[in-house]
């Protein structure tokens, strides 16, 4: 389907450097043309040296939202006018929504994360977690499964950079929500062995795994997996993850990162437009995941 652009066609973007490998611009722009809505996305490389210039013409000329990626995520967040929760524990947002000028920032990486593991047939509600990780990607993953109603979560994550923003992060998501965090190195082994026995998912956040060092895995065999754990994780280059394959070979169900990466695109479709993205045909063109909507 070809799509006429008119004067009225109103602008979604993305920015970000690199840029140039992103699936977002064709999967966005085939949501909007399936669902009848007279957008265009467009991907602008952007770095951190020309992102203010860029916000200003973008609200000069009422761009309707934009997605943001590295390196631009966090100042973004200093630069939105409003922030949801979410976006404001983690420091970064991935999406703004632009209303005439007033810039609300939104992470959605973590509703992808959750909507991922509703539409693979589970629910994080009222569940244990095991979170490898303390990143970005963990963080936003932590924050929006702690509003979501998880139970508890038990983070996981060697002792860099990212240890001790964690607990700051677990501090405060302790004190907003319901859920239950505590933080440990990822070198106790015997608590992260415990911990996963008796979670209801594991969830790794980390780039441990992520191509091209496709042969690392931060679970060192099958022993760590009980029935029935559901084991996720937000690498989607490659695939399938080494966590994942063994997974999968134990019998555990499975929802790696690319359920994550289309319904984090989907819940930033529905903040600019209103309107659900038709997933199901995004799934079948780009995805062929297995999704129960
Ligand atoms: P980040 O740099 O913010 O965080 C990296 C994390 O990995 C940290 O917790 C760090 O401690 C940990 N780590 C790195 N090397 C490690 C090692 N050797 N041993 C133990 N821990 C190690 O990165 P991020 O943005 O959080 O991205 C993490 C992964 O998630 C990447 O593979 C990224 O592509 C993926 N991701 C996927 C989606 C999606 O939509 N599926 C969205 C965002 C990120």
């Amino acid at each position: 389907m070809k799509k006429e652009i008119t004067a009225k066609t109103k602008l979604i973007g993305l920015i970000g450097s690199p840029i140039e490998h992103s699936i977002s611009p064709s999967m966005q722009n085939e949501a909007l043309a399936q669902a009848g809505l007279d957008y265009v996305y467009v991907a602008f490389n952007v770095g951190l040296e020309t992102l203010e210039q860029t916000i200003e013409g973008f609200k000069a000329m009422n761009v309707r939202g934009w997605n943001i990626t590295m390196p631009d995520k966090n100042r973004m967040c200093q630069l939105a006018d409003k922030l949801s929760p979410v976006a404001q524990i983690c420091g970064a947002v991935n999406t703004i929504v632009n209303d005439n000028g007033v810039l609300t920032g939104h992470t959605t990486d973590g509703i992808g994360y959750v909507e991922g593991i509703r539409a693979s047939g589970y629910d994080i509600k009222d569940k244990v977690i095991t979170l490898l990780g303390a990143g970005g990607a963990a963080t936003a993953i932590l924050a929006q499964a702690a509003y979501d109603g998880a139970s508890e979560i038990h983070v996981f994550n060697r002792a860099d950079e990212f240890y001790t923003h964690v607990e700051k992060t677990a501090e405060v998501l302790n004190q907003r929500t319901d859920c239950r965090i505590t933080v440990h190195p990822l070198e106790d082994d015997s608590a992260l062995r415990t911990s996963i026995q008796n979670s209801d998912i594991l969830s790794n956040a980390t780039n441990v795994g992520m191509a091209p060092d496709t042969d690392k895995c931060l679970i060192a065999d099958p022993s760590y997996f009980h029935p029935g754990l559901i084991v996720t994780d937000a690498i989607y280059h490659p695939y399938e993850t080494k966590l994942i394959q063994m997974a999968k070979e134990y019998g555990c169900p499975v929802v790696g990162g690319l359920y994550m990466q289309l319904f984090q695109g989907a819940a930033s479709f529905e903040l600019w437009t209103g309107r659900k993205m038709p997933v199901e045909i995004v799934n079948e063109k780009y995805f062929h995941l297995d999704i129960k909507l």
